[in-house]
């Protein structure tokens, strides 16, 4: 049997379910893991697989992000993105001066929604 962890989405230990879809031919060909709205559940997925160790394996691999994390994860786009540009360049480029601003307002925006929760 499959241990499947609680849903990262609601929290919830008992709603997870693995399912399977019969093919064709009749025998399952297709196994996702549901967040079982039935059993109190939010209704989030796995995703289809062709086996069920992998949507399993999905499943129990899912996890949220902090905003911190998000944040962190935005810079360093940023950081990798500023790096690949021309340095002669930079300050002529009206469209990569345009994504850095694009990012920065992503960070922007993730810090004001981590503060409203808060
Ligand atoms: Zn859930």
């Amino acid at each position: 049997m499959f241990e499947l962890k609680p849903c990262p989405f609601c929290g919830s230990a008992d709603a997870p379910r693995l399912y399977a879809r019969h093919g064709k031919d009749g025998w399952h060909d297709r196994y996702m893991v549901i967040c079982d709205y039935e059993d109190g559940g939010c209704g989030s997925g796995s995703g289809w697989y062709t086996t069920d160790y992998e949507a399993v394996d999905c499943w129990n691999r899912r996890k949220l992000m902090t905003s911190d994390e998000v944040i962190t994860a935005l810079m360093d786009l940023r950081d990798e993105f500023v790096a690949k540009q021309p340095r002669s360049e930079w300050y002529k480029d009206k469209t990569a001066q345009g994504v850095e601003k694009g990012i920065e307002l992503c960070i922007e925006k993730v810090r004001e929604i981590a503060n409203e929760v808060r």
